[in-house]
């Protein structure tokens, strides 16, 4: 199926805070990875719950309270609905970060023996390393790793022979932060599932880009953050399969997660509210929710396409730019490019970019393990999203040609 063509300008104009000058220059934001900005519709949904709604929720004693509630729970419908899971599956979290906690704390402290292993990959964010780490050092357990061919796939074949009856969480990243490759995340579910293994993945990077089914997926959890989705900061998703999620500990104990407090004892709430103990973030909810219903009245399959298209326009950019060397060469990728450039410090280019107005990431991406295994201090990363033009890659390749001749 074609898409349709997108209108860049008028879906552009949406994002008012990309319309201004940054250092003289018009702003060229490429940090899509690290934040989304947000659309009018997000921007207004806050204002407006903050304007007419603002209450705390399910405590129904009036009028404001019960619209509150039902704007926040109507949000984890419209959360539910996008990964096609039930509301009960839906976790409001703080972010990716918080939602793999709650994992690693809730199913992996709680089940991981002296012999167990996890197994994750040498592409994760440290949000996917460092929890199970902690779990295994404290449950005696061992952390297992999956290597990298040269172009920075996935090595599948390693995955099998990592993959034993002693794993018992599989935790994958659904697309790397630092250099896009997207990962065959079906298929490892798939073989973990069989293994007899749960399985997690970090959705923090995907989300944005195509659309995702946790039933076509399978996984046992998947988890995101709103901020990354066009959403606010502080919300997040952790979805996991309701039997697991029954079978949990709470996370967080206090209000709103129990059912009968006595001095003696204390019962927990149904799912989802065991593990949303305290106020929850009621606007983040709804703010992401409106990211979401604003998303899904786009053209998704001509957004995927036009992120593809900047892709591989700026790939061609790097491949004909002298003494540039893209990180991470791999044929499936999200719109994402990890570079350096010849006697260029990362953090020095990524300045020098920025005085130009063009805003990139620049460092290990939060991926110390990922970039210590490719020998390299960081990279230059340059992440699109749906917002950007074919006109702005030209602008950040003229930038760097102007860099160049600082180093
Ligand atoms: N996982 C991946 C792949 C990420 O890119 C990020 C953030 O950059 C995270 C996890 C952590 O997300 P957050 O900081 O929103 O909790």
């Amino acid at each position: 199926m074609t898409a349709k063509a997108l209108d860049i300008h008028a879906l552009r104009a949406q994002f008012p805070i990309l319309d201004q000058q940054v250092n003289g220059k018009p702003l060229v934001y490429l940090d899509n990875g690290a934040t989304t900005q947000k659309p009018v519709a997000v921007l207004d949904a806050l204002q407006n719950y903050y304007r007419g709604v603002n209450s705390n929720v399910h405590r129904g004693a009036h009028y404001l309270s019960d619209e509150a509630t039902g704007q926040f729970e109507g949000a984890r419908q419209t959360v539910a609905d996008f990964l096609n899971a039930s509301r009960e599956e839906i976790l409001w979290t703080k972010g990716t970060t918080e939602s793999i906690n709650i994992v690693a704390q809730c199913v992996a402290r709680e089940q991981l023996q002296p012999g167990d292993e996890v197994l994750i990959s040498t592409s994760e964010h440290h949000a996917n390393i460092v929890p199970w780490q902690q779990a295994c050092l404290a449950t005696g357990a061992t952390l297992k790793v999956i290597p990298l061919h040269d172009d920075c796939s996935l090595d599948l074949d390693a995955f099998d022979s990592l993959l034993s009856d002693k794993t018992k969480i599989v935790a994958i990243g659904h697309a790397s932060n630092a250099l896009g490759t997207l990962n065959p995340v079906k298929h490892m579910v798939a073989k973990a599932k069989a293994a007899g293994a749960i399985t997690l993945v970090d959705g923090a990077q995907a989300v944005a880009h195509f659309p995702v089914d946790v039933q076509d997926l399978g996984a046992d959890f998947y988890a995101f953050s709103g901020h990354k989705l066009f959403g606010p900061t502080g919300i997040g998703v952790l979805y996991g399969r309701r039997e697991l999620l029954d079978a949990m500990p709470p996370y967080q104990t206090g209000g709103e997660m129990i059912e009968v407090v006595t001095f003696e004892k204390s019962t927990w709430n149904q799912l989802p509210y065991k593990f949303e103990a305290g106020t929850p973030n009621i606007a983040g909810a709804i703010g992401l929710a409106a990211a979401i219903k604003w998303l899904n009245r786009q053209d998704r399959a001509a957004l995927e396409a036009h992120e593809n298209a900047l892709l591989a326009h700026a790939t061609e950019h790097a491949n004909a730019f002298d003494g540039l060397k893209i990180i991470g060469t791999a044929a499936s990728k999200v719109s994402v490019l990890s570079f350096l450039l010849d006697g260029g410090h990362p953090a020095d280019v990524g300045m020098l970019l920025d005085k130009q107005g063009v805003a990139v990431r620049t460092g290990h991406h939060c991926t110390m393990p990922l970039m210590d295994s490719l020998g390299i201090p960081g990279t230059v990363r340059a992440s699109f999203s749906i917002y950007n033009t074919l006109d702005e890659v030209d602008r950040l390749f003229a930038a760097l040609e102007k860099v160049k001749t600082f180093l």
